[in-house]
C-alpha cells in the first residue's frame, strides 16, 4: 500500500520557486556578464570531494570541518542493483579502504585542486576563474543561515605580486554589487600581513600575552581561542567583551615592511578607482595560509546575518594542496543573503506574467490559436494557450488572473473575417487588427 508520509524538504534546506528563481537568474546573469568583462572564466566542480581536501584546504580544527560537514563513505566500485529493503545490507558490505567523501563546505578548495589537476600554471597566468552553485554546512538554521546555500565566487591563481590584482578583484565584486543594484553596501578591508616572526607570528604573540592579562574578563569561547587561535577573538561579537577588545595591540602596527607596503598599496588602487572601503583591523581570517589582503561586504535589511561576502589572500594553500607556489586571492558571494537584501530593498523581481492570453472558441479558431501562439511565441512574448476550451468570460478571468497584458480573442467569427480582437486587461479596451497589424502593435515598444 502506498505509504501516507507527507514528505518535507530536509531541515535547512529548501525549494526556491517563481518568480523568485527570475532574480536568481538575473542575479547569476549578471555575475556570469560582469565577470566575462575581468578576463574570468567559469569553472564547474563537482559538489563532493574527498573528505581530506577540504581537511587540509579549509582547516582540520575550523568549525566548517570539524562539525559542519556532511560526510560520508564511497564506496568502491559499483553497488549491485538491490531492492530497497537490501540497501542496509549493501551500506555494512562497503570495504574499510573506500575514501571519506563530503559534501562541499565552499568551492576554494575544489578550484585550486583543479588548477593543479590540470596544470594550470602552464596557461597564461593569473588564471581567474568563477563559480556558481551549491554549498553544503550543518549550521543551526536561520534567516540567512541554510544548510544548503548557494555561492557565487571567483579566484586569481598564479601571477605576479602585485597589490593591483587585489584591488581589481575587489573593484569587479563591487561593480557586481551595483549591477544588482544591492543596497546599503559596506566594504571592509584589512591585512594581516604573513606567517613570519617579524609579521603576523610576532602580532599573534605579542596578542597571546595582552589576552592572557584580561582573560579573566573574557567567556569561555574567547578564553579557549586565546589558546587556540588568539586572532579569531577579534571575531567575538559578544558584547561586553567588546571593550576589552578594543584595547588590543591592532595588528597594523606590526606588519613588516613589504606587508606594511602591500597594504598601502592596495588601498591606494581602491582609491584610484573610486572604490569606497573603511578599514577593520579586527577582520581576520584564522588560518596560516591567508595572508595580506582580507575584505568582506555588508549589505543592509540581513539582520546579524548580514556579510554577503568574504575574501582574502591566501598565497601558500596550492602548495599545501601539493602543487607549485602560486599566489591566490578569492571571495565568496552568499548568493541566499545577496537575494534577500534585493528583496527587502524592494528590488525582488517584477512578478511574470504572460504577455498574451489566447482565450479561443470553436474548432477553427483552435487550430489559428495554435498556430498564432507559436509565432507570437517566436517573437518572444510570453503566450498562455488554454489547453481546453473555455466560455470567453471564463477565459478572460484566468487570463488577468495569470496577470496577463493582453487577451487575444478568437473565436470562428474572428477567423472568418481575418480580424481578430486584442483587448488590453488594464483598461479593458478592444481593438479589431489583422494578424500582421496585431504582431506589429505587440512589437511597438
Ligand atoms: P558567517 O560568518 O556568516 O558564518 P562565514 O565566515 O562562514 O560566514 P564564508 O565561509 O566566508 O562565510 O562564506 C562566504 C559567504 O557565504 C558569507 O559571507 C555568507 O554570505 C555566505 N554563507 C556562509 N555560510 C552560509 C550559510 N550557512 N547559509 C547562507 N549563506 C552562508
Ligand atoms: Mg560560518
Amino acid at each position: 500500500m502506498a505509504s501516507k508520509t507527507k514528505f518535507q524538504a530536509i531541515r535547512g534546506t529548501r525549494d526556491l520557486l517563481p518568480p523568485e528563481t527570475a532574480l536568481w537568474n538575473r542575479v547569476e546573469q549578471t555575475a556570469h556578464e560582469v565577470f566575462a568583462t575581468y578576463g574570468f572564466g567559469e569553472i564547474r566542480p563537482p559538489i563532493f570531494e574527498p573528505t581530506e581536501l577540504f581537511a587540509r584546504a579549509v582547516g582540520g580544527e575550523t568549525d566548517i570541518v570539524s562539525k559542519e560537514m556532511y560526510t560520508f563513505q564511497n564506496p568502491t566500485g559499483l553497488a549491485p542493483m538491490v531492492h530497497e529493503k537490501e540497501m542496509v545490507g549493501t551500506l555494512a558490505e562497503m570495504s574499510p579502504e573506500s575514501e571519506m567523501i563530503s559534501l562541499r563546505p565552499e568551492a576554494t578548495a575544489s578550484v585550486c585542486r583543479a588548477y593543479i589537476e590540470h596544470n594550470m600554471q602552464q596557461l597564461p597566468q593569473p588564471v581567474k576563474l568563477y563559480y556558481m552553485g551549491p554549498m553544503f554546512r550543518r549550521e543551526r538554521p536561520q534567516k540567512g543561515r541554510y544548510r544548503q546555500f548557494y555561492q557565487i565566487g571567483a579566484e586569481i591563481l598564479g601571477g605576479p605580486d602585485a597589490p593591483a590584482i587585489d584591488a581589481e578583484l575587489i573593484e569587479m565584486l563591487m561593480t557586481f554589487f551595483d549591477k544588482c543594484g544591492l543596497q546599503g553596501t559596506e566594504l571592509s578591508v584589512n591585512s594581516i600581513g604573513h606567517a613570519a616572526d617579524n609579521c603576523r607570528r610576532g602580532y599573534v604573540a605579542l596578542l597571546k600575552a595582552e589576552l592572557e592579562k584580561v582573560k579573566d574578563k573574557l567567556g569561555a569561547d574567547s578564553q579557549r581561542r586565546i589558546e587556540t587561535n588568539p586572532l579569531r577573538v577579534l571575531d567575538s561579537k559578544l558584547e561586553y567583551e567588546q571593550p576589552i577588545i578594543a584595547t588590543l595591540p591592532r595588528i597594523a602596527d606590526h606588519l613588516c615592511d613589504e606587508c606594511k607596503t602591500h597594504y598601502a598599496a592596495v588601498k591606494h588602487e581602491l582609491e584610484q578607482r573610486g572604490v569606497i572601503y573603511r578599514e577593520n583591523w579586527r577582520l581576520v581570517r584564522g588560518l596560516d595560509y591567508y595572508m595580506r589582503t582580507t575584505f568582506e561586504i555588508t549589505a543592509q535589511g540581513l539582520g546579524s546575518q548580514n556579510a554577503v561576502c568574504g575574501g582574502g589572500r591566501y598565497d601558500g594553500l596550492v602548495e599545501l594542496l601539493g602543487g607549485p607556489p602560486t599566489k591566490g586571492i578569492g571571495f565568496a558571494i552568499g548568493e541566499d543573503r545577496l537575494i534577500l537584501s534585493l528583496q527587502e530593498s524592494g528590488k525582488g523581481a517584477a512578478p511574470q506574467g504572460r504577455d498574451v492570453y489566447i482565450a479561443w472558441m470553436g474548432e477553427r479558431a483552435y487550430a489559428t490559436a495554435i498556430r498564432a501562439a507559436k509565432d507570437l511565441r517566436n517573437a518572444g512574448f510570453r503566450v498562455e494557450l488554454p489547453p481546453t476550451e473555455l466560455k470567453f468570460g471564463k477565459a478572460l478571468e484566468r487570463a488577468s488572473k495569470l496577470g496577463s497584458r493582453f487577451a487575444l480573442i478568437l473565436g470562428d467569427n474572428e477567423v472568418a473575417d481575418g480580424q481578430w480582437t486584442l483587448k488590453t486587461l488594464a483598461d479593458g479596451s478592444q481593438q479589431k487588427l489583422t494578424e500582421q497589424a496585431l504582431l506589429e502593435y505587440l512589437l511597438k515598444p
